[in-house]
């Protein structure tokens, strides 16, 4: 690992580790936010004994479950459910539910702990929490899909409520699932309890904007760390990983300010298409017909190419979006993109870029946003469909997304401020793993031994 840890953390995370053993998603996860304290270590005398630091690497409460389903054969299907209670101290746990194979209790636990940090950096009252399962969505009917929701559900809802847990979707929920969950929750509680779950339908208590809000946050976010270096997205070259739903709306996002997005990808490979890519094409294989993006390159023709070996990142750019997955842009990826001219980097996923690669952003003085900061757009607008269904009120498009454009800038400001307080300018790592901690921090010590 590149940066050290100040060695009065050391003996925190020697102890963390112990406890967590061979979870290495969120070893990664809580060493960056150690070396971030290092400019607070031995300085802040109510922290001094670091106790607040290690509850903060503990989660509240971790709950695991059988998840027992049939599938269209009639044949009985086990996954593993989760649901990472993390930090309650700003508010009710808050975090997505990702339905992936990868799904395990370290991978959950990263997100989860990533989750406190960014909540807080949103600065709305939200505390932080992950869940999800080892479901694998893909080749799946649209009934086995809903059976798994519901069985999922018939857990899980003793758990939630929109004073206690409220989840979201994540990689491989979206609308659709979250429907299957809350019709399900509904069903269980006999309570229209709209509040539970964010991400929901137009029709039935979800916000406008709350499926662009990633994407369109995280390109807000990149204008203004261009803004603070006098420079504008109009012309630039964007490569986007991913071809999700972060993705879709980073590129669309990006697209109307001017900029040219050339590539994107999915696990079979990615597409470069030199004239900017087809948006409504995309829109239309990836969310309409839930298909690959082979089936984009054949329908868009000779104007691009798909490459099925090979990294993405290898593609020239001006700025980079990693949005697909954690650590999916290494050190062979960051060198490429160094070589080939980036002038920025902004993550849409959670943790895409390992640590290596982002000590070779730094070194190489590439502005580098972390995913807290740059994707924190989904969750504060997931806030924002939480006040509405509590006031029964629906607000518009435009109203909604001028809110997430100054929520975005509010955290621009928070990360860059923070950064040049503690003696790192420039630096969003620190600036986003400080401003969040330190509210986190706060509110512990007010609340007493929690
Ligand atoms: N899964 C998203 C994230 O990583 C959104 C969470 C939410 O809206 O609660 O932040």
């Amino acid at each position: 690992m590149p940066a050290e840890i100040h060695p009065r953390l050391q003996p925190v995370f020697d102890e963390f580790l112990a406890r967590n053993p061979g979870e290495k998603e969120f070893h990664q996860a809580v060493y960056e936010v150690l070396v971030s304290l290092t400019p607070i270590a031995g300085k802040k005398p109510e922290y001094a004994q670091w106790s607040i630091l290690r509850r903060m690497c503990e989660p509240e409460r971790q709950i695991i479950f059988r998840v027992p389903w049939m599938d269209d054969e009639g044949t009985v299907r086990i996954n593993r459910g989760f649901r990472v209670e993390f930090n309650s101290a700003l508010g009710p746990y808050k975090g997505g539910l990702r339905f992936h194979p990868s799904v395990n209790l370290s991978i959950i636990k990263f997100l989860g702990f990533e989750q406190v940090y960014k909540n807080s950096l949103t600065g709305m009252p939200i505390g932080g929490g992950k869940g999800g399962s080892d479901f694998d969505p893909k080749g799946r009917s649209k009934a086995e899909v809903m059976r798994f929701c519901q069985s999922f559900m018939t857990e899980l809802y003793r758990h939630i409520g929109e004073y206690t847990d409220v989840p979201a979707g994540d990689i491989g929920v979206g609308t659709r699932e979250l429907g299957f969950l809350f019709g399900q929750y509904k069903r269980i509680t006999n309570r229209y309890e709209s509040g539970v779950l964010t991400g929901k339908g137009q029709s039935w208590g979800g916000s406008l904007v709350r499926t662009e809000a990633t994407g369109y946050g995280a390109v807000f976010f990149v204008e203004e760390m261009l803004r603070a270096r006098g420079e504008d997205l109009q012309g630039r070259r964007i490569v986007v990983s991913g071809s999700g739903n972060v993705a879709i709306y980073a590129i669309e996002k990006a697209q109307q300010r001017g900029a040219t997005v050339i590539a994107c990808s999915d696990s079979n490979g990615y597409v470069v298409d030199e004239s900017g890519l087809d948006l409504d094409l995309l829109k239309d294989v990836k969310e309409e017909r839930r298909g690959r993006l082979s089936d984009y390159v054949s329908e868009r023709g000779s104007s691009c190419r798909h490459v099925t070996n090979g990294s993405i990142w290898q593609v020239p750019c001006d700025i980079a979006l990693p949005s697909a997955t954690q650590n999916e842009l290494g050190v062979d990826d960051a060198k490429a993109l160094v070589g080939n001219g980036v002038r920025l980097v902004a993550e849409g996923a959670n943790m895409p870029c390992t640590p290596e690669a982002v000590e070779i952003f730094t070194q190489a003085g590439v502005p580098y946003a972390p995913g807290k900061a740059s994707n924190a757009g989904g969750v504060a607008t997931s806030a924002l469909e939480m006040q509405q269904n509590a006031s029964r009120d629906s607000w518009t498009f435009e109203d909604t997304e001028t809110r997430l454009g100054e929520i975005m800038r509010a955290i621009h400001t928070r990360c860059a401020e923070t950064a040049a307080e503690y003696g790192n300018p420039g630096n969003y790592v620190m600036g986003a793993n400080l401003a969040g901690y330190l509210k986190v921090a706060d509110a512990m010590v007010a609340q007493g031994l929690i």
